[in-house]
């Protein structure tokens, strides 16, 4: 599996409008502007994949493409973004929590946080979640470029230490879309999960 091949699929409002729900997915998830769409083109190496969005909050589909026959990268909608009319939040919400919940060929989760605030609370709810469901996570902490060697080792240790208490299979990596920090490593847990 090479998530090079990765092509656009489709963009849907809701989940009903999803490709059959067979095969696998990955999908990625994080805060609006967390960086969700750069890493997207990063580990594709495509840098048009996903858009980078000029206005944070903007994403308000689920973006599908397919990497392989019936394996599937998942961009679902941004979330925590302040300044968005509730109803709209409310919205993309219903729209994340309905994927998580009823799509069987979801198999690995990518939970991007910029690693200068990691751990807000809709992170958090979103990895106790996948640990409830035994889907196995992997926590992109983003932009580490903006810090020093130090301060990225030692929030990385601090984010590890938190998570290890779901006691759930969640691994956690430095990264960054401007200097491929961490993009192999990335790669290889995402096409470990694809090729199951
Ligand atoms: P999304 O809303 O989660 O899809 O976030 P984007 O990928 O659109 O990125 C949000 C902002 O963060 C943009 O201005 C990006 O240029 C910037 N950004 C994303 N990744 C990195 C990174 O690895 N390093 C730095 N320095 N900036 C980044």
């Amino acid at each position: 599996i090479h998530l090079s091949k990765a092509t656009f699929t489709l963009s849907a409002p809701d989940i009903r409008r999803l490709p059959e729900d067979t095969g696998i997915e990955v999908a990625f998830a994080g805060r609006s502007n967390a960086g969700k769409s750069s890493a997207l083109n990063t580990l594709t190496n495509q840098n048009g994949l996903a858009r980078i969005s000029k206005t944070p909050g903007r994403t308000q589909l689920i973006n599908v493409f397919e990497v392989a026959e019936n394996k599937r990268l998942i961009d679902l909608p941004g979330y925590g973004f302040a300044k968005v009319p509730l109803e709209m939040k409310k919205k993309w919400q219903k729209a994340l929590g309905e994927y998580l919940e009823k799509r069987d060929s979801l198999k690995g989760l990518v939970v991007l946080m910029d690693i200068r605030h990691p751990l807000k609370d809709l992170d958090m709810d979103l990895i106790q979640w996948a640990a409830d469901s035994d889907l196995p996570v992997l926590a992109l902490l983003t932009k580490c470029d903006k810090l020093s060697q130090g301060k990225r080792s030692a929030e990385v240790l601090k984010v590890k230490k938190a998570l290890a208490t779901l006691n759930a299979d969640i691994r956690v990596q430095a990264f960054s879309s401007l200097k491929r920090t961490g993009a192999e490593q990335a790669d290889v847990v995402i096409c470990d999960w694809l090729a199951q």
